[in-house]
Order: C-alpha cells, then structure tokens, then sequence
C-alpha cells in the first residue's frame, strides 16, 4: 500500500503539479507547511480506500468469489472504494492546478454564474424539493479571478444543497457594499455544533462522515471555499445553529 501510495504522490509531482495553494513567493514557508500538511492529509485518506480494495481482492481470489452473494457484495464496497478514488484524484488535480497562479482579473456576470451552477443540481433540487433564492439587489458585474472565485460560489452552493432539510430553503444573496463584495449562502438544514465550527475548514474535516461520504463529499469543499478566498484577499464566516441552519459568508474586497 505504502508503494502504491508513494508511486501516486510522486506520478502528481511528476506531472508538473505541486501540492497546496498559495500565489505570493513570499509566503514560501507557508506554502511549505501547507503543502506538507496536504501530502499528510491525502495520504491517509487515499490508504484507506486503497486497504479496502486490496482486502477484498485477495478474499476474493482466495475463494470467496465462488460465492455469487459474496461476490456481488464485494464488487459493490470496491466500485465504492475506486469512486472515492477518483474523486480524491479529481479534487487533488483541480487543488494542484490553483497554485500554478497565473489567473487573469476578468468581469463576471455574478447571476449567470450561479444560475449555470445551479442548473448542475437541478436534480437534486427537485428530487429534495427545495425552495431556493436568489437574492441580488443590483445585477452584479464582479472584476475576479473567475479560476478561484467560481469552486467558492460551487462549493458553498453545493454544501447547502447536500446538507439542507428536504423540502428545505435555501437563500442565496450577494451584494456590493462599501468597495465590498458579499456573497451567502444560507440553508436551514442541519446546522454545526459551535465547537465543530472551525474544525469544517480543515482539509479532509467531515462532521459525520458517513453521512458524509455517501452524499459524495470528501471535506476539501470548505478548505477551498477558505484558501481561495484569501487568494482573492477576502475570507469567509459561518453563522450556524445545529437543528436551526448555517449561513456561509463570502466577503472580498473590490478590485
Ligand atoms: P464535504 O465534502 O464533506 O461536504 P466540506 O469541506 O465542504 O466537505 O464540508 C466539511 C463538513 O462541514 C461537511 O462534511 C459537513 O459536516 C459540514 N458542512 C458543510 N457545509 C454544511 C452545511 N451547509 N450545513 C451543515 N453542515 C455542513
């Protein structure tokens, strides 16, 4: 396992990728420590899925696939285990991509950009029936980097879907006030435990994981939603009350 694992990390570092996420030289130490702290993190959670199917294929070439039932039970955990997989893949390739910082500042329509995201989850939107707004005094035009500031917009969206009540209410508002930009997302679904509150931004931090895991989330969305923000010089604050919902705020400065 060990050796497959090194054999990943090294084939990412081999395609010109470079782990963690920063765009200033200055803050090389940083990058450093950041970079370590991903290669640590995504260590373990690639082992884990790649344990799994390893397990399962030597049981199964020891025998157990003479059992239909065991068989087909088996094969279902590994598709899981190599989905989880290529979705690790994904989101390192898309993480590794954002430090390579060369984006240019262009205007972005604010609106069609969140209702091109949206339409990516119309599905899930009418499958749990939620209600959602959009709430923009002014239709928005916003000089970005469109490479970080789109995944803040997916992600937050992405979360309040996923982790809204069914029939549930999601708000979603920006606006320009005082050389700021404001974006939130606010769902009235689970809601987090205060002292979960700063854990959700780490790279990998999962409240419940298995809940989690089957929704498809594998706890990077906030850590980008964090880092890119303060790529833009901006952050982000979250206002929750568990059983009550969460309010996600974007604020970055105007360009
Ligand atoms: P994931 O891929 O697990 O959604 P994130 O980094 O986006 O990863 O979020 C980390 C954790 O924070 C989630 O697993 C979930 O427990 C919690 N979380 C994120 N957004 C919300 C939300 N809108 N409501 C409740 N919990 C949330």
């Amino acid at each position: 396992t060990d050796l497959l694992l090194d054999l990943t990390i090294r084939t990412f570092k081999d395609s010109g990728h470079t782990f963690g996420i920063s765009y200033d030289i200055t803050h090389i130490s940083q990058l450093e420590k950041l970079q370590n702290d991903f290669i640590g993190n995504i260590s373990h959670e690639l082992k884990t899925p790649i344990t799994s199917l390893i397990g399962f294929t030597e049981t199964l070439l020891d025998g157990a696939k003479e059992d239909p039932q065991t068989l087909e039970s088996f094969l279902k955990i590994m598709q899981k285990d190599a989905y989880r997989l290529q979705g690790l893949v994904q989101e390192i390739i898309e993480t590794s991509k954002s430090a390579s910082l060369d984006y240019i500042i262009t205007s972005v329509n604010v609106s069609e950009l969140i209702d091109k995201i949206m339409r990516s989850y119309d599905t899930i939107i009418d499958e749990k029936e939620l209600d959602v707004q959009l709430k923009q005094p002014q239709n928005l035009v916003l000089n970005t980097k469109v490479e970080l500031f789109q995944p803040i917009c997916k992600n937050l969206i992405e979360n309040a879907i996923h982790y809204a009540s069914d029939k549930g209410k999601i708000i979603i508002t920006f606006y320009e006030k005082e050389k700021e930009f404001v974006f939130s997302v606010q769902d009235d679904g689970i809601g987090i435990r205060p002292q979960e509150q700063e854990r959700i931004f780490e790279r990998f931090y999962r409240v419940d994981k298995a809940r989690s895991r089957n929704s498809g989330g594998n706890g990077l969305g906030l850590a980008i939603v964090k880092d890119y923000s303060r790529m833009l010089g901006g952050n982000v604050t979250l206002d929750s009350y568990p059983g009550i919902g969460s309010t996600f705020t974007v604020t970055l400065p105007i360009l």
